[in-house]
C-alpha cells in the first residue's frame, strides 16, 4: 500500500467527462489498496476568466480581492471531483486551502507556503476516504485567503507529498511527460525519461511551465518522487524528476550534453543608458526597484568607457511601466542619459547537466543563432544553463534551430 498525491491540472478536470474520467483513474488505484490525496487545479480557463472579470472593475485589481475571488475556481473542481468519486461508490471529501491549514504568507497573488496540518487529511486517509484538495490557494495567518501564483497547484501537490510523506506525487496533466522542449512549438520534441531536480529547476526557473518553480523547489528540498504523466492516457511512465547522486558523478557522463531548452516571453529590458562608472550606481538603479518589490531577472552591466556605462536588466512585462516610472524619478539624481524599455523581448535557455563536463556548448549555441541571423541582447549563464535574450519575433525560430543543432530530437 502506498500514499500518492495526484494533482490535475485545468485541461485534466476541463469538463464533467474528464473529472468522471480522473474519479475513475483514482478508483483504481483505490483498488490497488493504496491511499489517494488528489490536488485539483480550476477549470481550463476558470482562472483567466476570473481575472479578466476583476480587472473589468478594477484595471488593477486589489491583491486581496483578488485572491479571494480567483481562489473559488479551484472550489468548484473540489466539490465536482468528490460527487465524481461518491459516484463510483467511493468515500471522498473535498477540502479548501484554508480548511487543511495550507498556511502561507501574506505576499497576496504569489504566496508561499509555509506550513500545512496534515492530521485531517490523513485521518480521513486512514477512515478509506479519498481526500481532494484545492490546489493554488492556501490562507495567512490572519485568515485572509491567498494564492500561490499561476501554476500553484503543482505546488500545492508537491507541498502536500512533503507533509504527508507520500511515496510518490504524480503531475498529471495534458502531456505525456516532460518533453525536450514544449511539444507545441517543436513537434519533433521528445520525452524524456527521467530529468534531474537540477535540470528541471532550471528548465521550471526559464520559462517551462509544465511545472511551476516552486513545486521543484519543494521536491528537491523534501525529496520528494516527482512524475509528470498525461491524464489522457491509462498507462504510461512519463517523466520521474530524479536525484543525482553526488558519489556517482560519472553518471554525468552518459547524460546528453543538452537535455531541455526553455523559452519566455514574458519578460522586458530596461536600459539606464550613460550613467556615471562609479561605485554605488548599480544599487542606486536596483535599490528602488527592489524596494518596490519588483523581481530582477538578468542584469548586465557594460565595461565603462569616458566615464560612463550602460545598465539593462529584465523585469517582468507587467512590471515594466512601474519600473521605468520609479526610474525615472531617480534619473537625475543617479545621472543618467536616457532610461529605455522593451517588451518585445523573449528568453531562450538551454539546460543540460553534461554542461559541465563539456566546452564549447556557448559558441556552439551562438554559431546556430548567428547562423539564422538572430542578434544576441543579452547572455547569462550558470553552470547548467545558457540563457540569451533575443527579440521575440525569432523566438520560435531559435528554439527550433538550437533543438535540431543539439540534436535532441534523437533518443
Ligand atoms: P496543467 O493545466 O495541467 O497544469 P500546464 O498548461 O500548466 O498544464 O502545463 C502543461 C503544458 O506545459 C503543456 O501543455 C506544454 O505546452 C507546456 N510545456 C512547456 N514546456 C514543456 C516541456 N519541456 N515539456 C512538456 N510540456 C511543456
Ligand atoms: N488555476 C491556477 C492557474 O490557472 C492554478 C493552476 O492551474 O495550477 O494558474
Ligand atoms: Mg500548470
Amino acid at each position: 500500500m502506498a500514499l500518492i498525491v495526484q494533482k490535475y491540472g485545468g485541461t485534466s478536470v476541463g469538463s464533467p467527462d474528464r473529472i468522471k474520467n480522473l474519479a475513475r483513474r483514482v478508483a483504481r488505484f483505490k483498488a490497488l489498496g493504496h491511499q489517494i490525496v488528489v490536488v485539483v487545479s480550476a477549470m481550463s480557463g476558470e482562472t483567466n476568466r476570473l481575472i479578466s472579470l476583476a480587472k473589468e472593475i478594477m484595471p488593477e485589481p486589489d491583491p486581496r480581492e483578488l485572491d479571494v475571488m480567483v481562489a473559488t475556481g479551484e472550489q468548484v473542481t473540489i466539490g465536482l471531483t468528490a460527487m465524481a468519486l461518491m459516484e463510483l461508490g467511493l468515500k471522498a471529501k473535498s477540502y479548501t486551502g484554508s480548511q487543511v491549514r495550507i498556511v502561507t504568507d501574506n505576499a497576496h497573488t504569489k504566496a508561499r507556503i509555509l506550513s500545512i496540518d496534515e492530521e485531517r487529511i490523513r485521518a480521513d486517509l486512514d477512515a478509506g476516504y479519498v481526500v481532494v484538495v484545492a490546489g493554488f490557494q492556501g490562507v495567512d495567518e490572519s485568515g485572509n485567503i491567498t494564492t500561490l501564483g499561476r501554476g500553484g497547484s503543482d505546488t500545492t501537490g508537491v507541498a502536500l507529498a512533503a507533509a504527508l510523506k507520500a511515496d510518490e506525487c504524480q503531475i498529471y496533466t495534458d502531456v505525456d511527460g516532460v518533453y525536450t522542449t514544449d511539444p507545441r512549438v517543436v513537434p519533433e520534441a521528445r520525452r524524456l525519461k527521467s530529468i534531474t531536480f537540477e535540470e528541471m529547476l532550471e528548465l521550471a526557473s526559464q520559462g517551462s511551465k509544465v511545472l511551476q518553480i516552486r513545486s521543484v523547489e519543494f521536491a528537491g528540498k523534501y525529496k520528494v518522487k516527482l512524475r509528470v504523466l498525461s491524464s489522457f492516457e491509462e498507462d504510461g511512465e512519463g517523466t520521474l524528476i530524479t536525484f543525482e547522486d553526488p558519489e556517482n558523478k560519472d553518471s554525468n557522463m552518459e547524460q546528453p550534453i543538452i537535455s531541455g531548452i526553455a523559452f519566455n516571453r514574458d519578460e522586458a529590458k530596461i536600459m539606464v543608458l550613460g550613467v556615471p562608472d562609479k561605485p554605488g550606481i548599480a544599487y542606486q538603479i536596483l535599490g528602488p526597484i527592489a524596494d518596490a518589490k519588483i523581481d530582477v531577472d538578468m542584469i548586465i552591466q557594460n565595461m565603462g568607457a569616458d566615464g560612463t556605462t550602460d545598465f539593462t536588466f529584465t523585469v517582468h512585462k507587467n512590471d515594466m511601466a512601474k519600473a521605468l516610472g520609479i526610474l525615472n524619478q531617480v534619473q537625475a539624481h543617479i545621472g543618467a542619459r536616457e532610461i529605455r524599455g522593451d517588451d518585445k523581448i523573449a528568453k531562450v535557455s538551454i539546460v543540460g547537466v553534461g554542461m559541465r563536463s563539456h566546452v564549447g556548448i556557448a559558441s556552439q549555441m551562438f554559431r546556430t543563432l548567428a547562423e539564422e541571423g538572430i542578434n544576441i541582447q543579452m547572455i547569462s549563464t550558470s553552470e547548467i544553463k545558457i540563457a540569451v535574450v533575443i527579440d521575440e519575433k525569432y523566438m520560435e525560430l531559435a528554439v527550433r534551430v538550437l533543438h535540431k543543432a543539439f540534436e535532441l530530437e534523437e533518443a
